[in-house]
């Protein structure tokens, strides 16, 4: 299927095509068609799938096939739980639309709030928003959501799951009845169906990737090696592997600080990035990472949901999230955009219990090793399998070593060296 069956202007096809995607991926072939016609959409999307093009690409169309009046109107609302997703959306707004007359901005909390009003002032037809900050300034009326025509959720479980209910619960009883309503979500749970239940009219539901067969495309291993010890395997597998960017999971903020100044000290650069350190500092981190001037990048789930790290090649779980579908999210970092990735996660005693929650969701046994001089105290001797040599790269992470034959079937264009 190409873009252009899929109705978009030739000012959009040009934008893409300047993106370099050459075909829509799995969610965009099923919500674009969709969203054109002015339908409810309820999609189940993980990052990594293409969903920004997913609804951005249409909400395009539909804005261009009946343009503004002389004075812009907020006519799209976006809205997103963290502060780099909203970011990233409005790059994927603006660099979509670059062909289009179409203005956007973002609004998100923690930064200084005059250039985003003063934005807002000048006019804009679409505003990517977090929620906190999107109401603190609809309360001192520096903005009206009066004219919204289309709402869009995005990645709501994650609202969800970080407090945000109440908030979009005022938003919604700001916005005109009449509008179109789209909603993306990792997951379907009940939360997210009882959300759905209350705004989204008659929704065409799009389950474009069904729930985690990412993974697949992953290469997966864990590691069993005690608490005390995981720093200097993580240490090992960096530098014997050469690694030269990769993002490590810590469950707390705290120890996201202590493991990167760890790695500092055994002179591999790093930075950590979480919900307490400020925007700046975030975004620094981030940059210095995308930019390879920072080799590990130590993250919370929160801080790195959302996270545009195109290619990423390795993820490593320091510690395993206690909830099941986290592990998903992080190791959906990698492996994008058709590309293979490899996840390491190492594990102590204490997270045996969630490796096999991880294990019955995702429904694969992740590959186990030790490596020599790691073995961990609580496994006795006889049934330690040393390992100590490179681990074999595999690119599909089923326990039974074979391919599942499926990748993500999008593909970007080989840029022309
Ligand atoms: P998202 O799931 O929206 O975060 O997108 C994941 C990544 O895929 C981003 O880096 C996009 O630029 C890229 N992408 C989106 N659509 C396509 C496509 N049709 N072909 C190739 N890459 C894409």
């Amino acid at each position: 299927m190409s873009f252009k069956s899929l109705g978009l202007s030739d000012a959009l096809l040009k934008a893409i095509s300047k993106k370099g995607y050459t075909e829509p991926s799995p969610i965009q072939e099923k919500v674009i068609p969709h969203v054109i016609k002015g339908k409810d959409v309820l999609a189940s999307a993980q990052t990594g799938t293409g969903k920004t093009a997913g609804f951005t690409l249409p909400i395009l169309q539909l804005l261009s096939n009946k343009p503004s009046t002389k004075k812009r109107f907020i006519r799209v609302l976006i809205l997103t739980p963290t502060r780099e997703l909203a970011a990233q959306i409005l790059a994927s707004v603006n660099d979509y639309g670059i062909y289009s007359n179409i203005k956007a901005t973002v609004v998100f909390g923690g930064v200084n709030q005059n250039p985003q009003v003063k934005a807002i002032r000048n006019g804009i037809d679409v505003l990517v928003a977090t929620p906190g900050r999107l109401l603190d300034l609809h309360n001192q009326k520096l903005l009206s959501l009066a004219n919204v025509e289309i709402l869009v959720l995005d990645e709501a479980d994650r609202m969800l799951d970080m407090g945000f209910a109440r908030d979009i619960n005022k938003i919604l009883a700001l916005l005109p009845k009449k509008r179109q309503n789209l909603l993306f979500s990792a997951t379907f749970s009940k939360e997210i169906k009882e959300l759905a239940g209350k705004f989204l009219h008659h929704p065409v539901m799009v389950e474009a990737t069904p729930e985690n067969t990412t993974v697949e495309v992953i290469a997966q291993k864990v590691y069993r090696v005690d608490k005390g010890m995981k720093t200097k395997l993580l240490i090992k597998l960096i530098s014997e592997g050469s690694w030269k960017q990769v993002l490590v999971f810590t469950r707390t903020k705290h120890g996201a600080n202590k493991l990167s100044v760890k790695l500092q000290k055994a002179g591999i650069t790093s930075a950590a990035i979480h919900g307490n350190k400020s925007q700046g500092a975030r975004t620094q981190a981030l940059a210095g990472f995308k930019k390879n001037k920072v080799r590990v990048l130590v993250a919370t789930d929160i801080a790195a949901r959302g996270l545009d790290i195109p290619l990423l090649p390795h993820v490593v779980n320091f510690e395993l999230p206690n909830v099941a579908e986290d592990y998903v999210h992080r190791i959906g970092r990698t492996g994008r955009a058709g590309q293979s990735g490899e996840a390491i996660s190492l594990v102590c005693i204490d997270e045996v219990s969630y490796l096999k929650g991880i294990e019955r969701l995702i429904k694969q046994q992740i590959e186990k090793e030790i490596l020599k001089g790691f073995e961990p105290e609580d496994i006795p001797s006889e049934k330690k399998k040393s390992g100590g040599r490179k681990p074999p790269r595999r690119k599909f992470g089923n326990s039974s070593g074979k391919s599942s034959g499926k990748s993500r079937n999008f593909k970007k264009k080989k840029k022309a060296s």
